[in-house]
């Protein structure tokens, strides 16, 4: 492999983990006119720090948090977007004057049936409209509209947008190495690349039928290093990942759910870590929001009701 500054490695084993990028250039009109005013992602630093603002100075309209497309970094994040939305609208005391709607190209909240139904419903209980099967084709930032490749319309006043995610741009160069979003696809049970048995991927980098999150790194890693191990020993591989996946999804007034699924289970309702109802996390958190928004003017701020500082289930 080449470096910066033409420092050539060799090696026996390759591990790529270097995760997913932004592509928002890739949508039409994403970061033309409004990029920035109003049209924003919090994905990255600069745009959660624009909208920080944008959202200090709104007064009221219509908010739309879009998926433009999958796959993205942490499914659940623009959902948790919303319904926090939705509680700081509230505590700001103009959540009768913002129409919030969360537009994904899936057919429903999330992709698996049974959260699908229970995110969906925590939707339709916060007033939060879904429109679903919305690719999004176009942005026009000055007309206010958010369009799908199908034709369909969403309008918005201030709109949220999470970009296309594609991989390293030199996977792309790379000779085999990425598909078309130059994502790794390696085996999903292995973690090897196929056709380049010594190229093995970890975490957003991997082009696999899980989600790109954090823990899923996490539960990768035992089987890599496994892995890694075999290969170098000349011995068959463990096809030991099963797609272990789990999210904790913040709801906003201070209560989060958590969502554990692989390859074969998808999340059931129940009880975390046992069917007696104890608080899923006890923990204390100094500071209490993850929002430290000011509203615009910060006398409508209301004091909620909500035991400070605990997360608990939904
Ligand atoms: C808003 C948001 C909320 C999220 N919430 C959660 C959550 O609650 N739980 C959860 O589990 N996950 C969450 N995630 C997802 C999580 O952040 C990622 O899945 C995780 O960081 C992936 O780790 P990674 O090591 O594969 O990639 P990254 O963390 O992206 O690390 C890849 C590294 O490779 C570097 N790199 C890229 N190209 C090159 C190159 N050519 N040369 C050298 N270095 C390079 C990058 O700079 C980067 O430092 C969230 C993500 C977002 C955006």
């Amino acid at each position: 492999m080449s470096l910066d500054g033409g420092i050539r490695l060799s090696y026996d084993v390759l591990v790529v983990a270097t995760g997913a990028r932004l592509l928002p250039e890739e949508t039409e009109g994403l970061t033309g006119p409004g990029w920035g005013e109003n049209v924003f992602t919090f994905y990255d630093l600069p745009g959660a720090v624009g909208l920080h603002h944008a959202l200090e100075r709104f007064d009221g309209g219509r908010v739309v948090v879009d998926v433009a497309d999958l796959p993205v970094k942490c499914p659940v994040a623009p959902l948790e977007f919303a319904f926090l939305a939705d509680w700081y609208f509230q505590r700001c005391g103009i959540r009768d004057k913002v129409r919030l709607t969360y537009a994904t190209p899936l057919d429903a909240a999330f992709t698996k049936p049974v959260a699908a139904k229970a995110l969906g419903g925590l939707l339709a209980e916060k007033g939060i409209e879904l429109v679903t099967e919305f690719t999004l084709g176009e942005v026009d930032g000055p007309g206010g509209r958010l369009v799908s490749y199908d034709e369909r319309e969403v309008p918005f006043d201030l709109a949220v947008v999470v970009p296309l995610h594609g991989g390293a741009e030199y996977v792309g160069r790379s000779d085999g190495l990425g598909d078309e979003l130059d994502f790794v696809p390696v085996d999903p049970r292995t973690l090897q690349l196929p056709s380049h048995p010594e190229v093995f991927a970890i975490g957003d980098a991997a082009g696999l039928p899980a989600s790109k999150a954090g823990s899923v790194a996490h539960f990768e890693a035992g089987t890599l290093v496994h892995n890694i191990g075999r290969f170098v020993a000349g011995q068959p591989l463990d096809a030991s990942y099963d797609g272990h996946a789990n999210c904790f999804v913040e709801t906003g007034f201070h209560k989060a759910l958590l969502i554990d699924f692989n390859y074969e289970t998808e999340p059931l309702p129940g009880h975390y870590p046992g069917p007696v109802g104890l608080p899923l996390l006890r923990a204390r958190r100094r500071r209490p929001d993850h929002l430290h928004l000011r509203c615009r003017n910060a006398a409508r701020l209301r004091s909620t009701s909500h035991r400070d500082g605990v997360v608990s289930r939904e």
